[in-house]
């Protein structure tokens, strides 16, 4: 794989897919790491003379211009800590952004809109994404891949771009790629993943894999109710894919045969409704067994004595990786969880991995030295698919 220093971008347009899909509240930007992350490859380019075209997803819309997902807020923030004007492309391949890269003088930077505002970014037809990869491709001379957030998906911008143009990795993919390749080689055990979020199929899948690699697995956040579900116990309103049963039962099973231990909730927080969380109003919790959730009473967060368990599944260990908060954590009311798996991470001496693009921002809204965990990956489903083993076509594209 290329890095960025072996491409030639002295006065040429390059293009830089980053990963700036950060979390909005209203055009609030609640958490701006990744776009801190994507500052030093942007700015290394713009230092040597490149015309840089910074373009990712945020969101998803539904292939169509959606207002509520316009990344017109995340130019102001690059901008800042860039420290120079960055001009805002209100399209991604037409006239605007057609006149907005031509405007460009070296060492300048642009961004364009949302990619996902066309269709064919994350065309299922191969064909419907060349031809946006085409148009993508004649506003630039190189490309460089640094948004690791995105390198799981078989999008035009992330797969099918950089093979019509020189192209290289960026310094973010080159750190994310190095950090997790650690946990896959002779990675030290105990070795403890913590997962939760609320994309339930997207992270079971990993489950399978990680059968095979973990030791422990704790399982909080709205995934937990669909093993609690499997177990036979109500789940009230939670969330729960229930055609996911029958694979979490065999992964239970399987757990057991080879002697990888399961932890899932014993208690949980839950309301009657899920949080409104633009007003932030208190609610009224309670805290119920995990083995009898009311009917009526929705699981928004592990309770305290999970709290207690999974910081002592955490103790031990030696590698940790963390995917998914514990909670909705956006309430104040449901992130007692999610802060109570962070503190377990710092208190411990394992190499803690933290990895999702809430997980990550969860970390740093809840007031925790982000420096102080071992890495903070600004990939979550990326993450997990390059841990279970799988070839992520962001990263094959920019192979040479
Ligand atoms: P990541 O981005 O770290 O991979 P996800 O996107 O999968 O994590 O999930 C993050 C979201 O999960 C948060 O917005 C949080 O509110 C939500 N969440 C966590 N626990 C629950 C739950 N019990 N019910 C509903 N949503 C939950
Ligand atoms: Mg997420």
């Amino acid at each position: 794989m290329k890095t960025i220093d072996d491409l030639d971008v002295a006065g040429r347009r390059v293009f830089v897919r980053a990963d700036l899909n950060v979390p909005l509240a209203g055009d609030e930007i609640t958490d701006d790491g990744r776009i801190r992350a994507a500052v030093p490859t942007i700015t290394k380019l713009a230092e040597r003379g490149a015309k840089v075209i910074v373009a990712s997803h945020l969101g998803r819309p539904k292939g169509a211009p959606d207002p509520q997902f316009s990344l017109r807020p995340v130019a102001a923030r690059l901008g800042e800590l860039l420290g120079k004007d960055v001009a805002f492309a209100t399209d991604t391949v037409g006239d605007s952004a057609k006149a907005t890269v031509a405007a460009l003088a070296d060492g300048e930077v642009t961004l364009l809109e949302n990619l996902r505002f066309n269709a064919g970014e994350t065309a299922k037809d191969d064909a419907e994404r060349g031809a946006f990869a085409d148009a993508l491709a004649a506003l630039a001379d190189a490309y460089v891949g640094d948004g690791f957030g995105a390198v799981h998906r078989k999008h035009a911008s992330v797969y099918d771009l950089p093979a019509r143009l020189p192209h290289a990795a960026g310094g973010l993919i080159a750190t994310e790629v190095g950090v997790l390749k650690k946990l896959t080689e002779d990675v030290a055990r105990p070795y403890v993943v913590v997962l939760g979020g609320a994309k339930v199929s997207d992270k079971l899948g990993v489950i399978d894999h990680l059968l095979g690699k973990a030791d422990r697995l704790l399982i909080g956040g709205g995934m937990a109710y669909t093993f609690l579900a499997a177990q036979g116990h109500e789940v009230g309103k939670s969330l729960l894919q229930e055609d996911q049963i029958p694979a979490v039962k065999e992964y239970l099973a399987r757990a057991e045969k080879q002697g990888v231990e399961f932890v899932l909730p014993v208690d949980v927080v839950a309301a009657p409704d899920f949080p409104d969380l633009k007003a932030q109003a208190p609610t009224h919790p309670v805290v119920v067994a995990a083995d009898a959730i009311p009917a009526d009473l929705e699981g928004l967060d592990i309770g305290p004595e999970t709290r207690k368990l999974f910081a002592a599944k955490l103790a031990d260990a030696a590698t940790v990786f963390w995917n998914g908060p514990m909670g909705v954590f956006e309430h104040p009311d449901y992130a007692d969880g999610t802060r109570a798996v962070a503190r377990a991470l710092l208190d411990s001496p394992a190499f803690t991995v933290v990895g999702g693009g809430d997980s990550a921002a969860a970390v740093r809204i809840l007031g925790f030295d982000e420096n102080a965990f071992g890495h903070i990956s600004t990939g979550g489903g990326a993450s997990l698919e390059y841990l279970e083993g799988k070839t992520l076509p962001g990263l094959a594209a920019l192979e040479d």
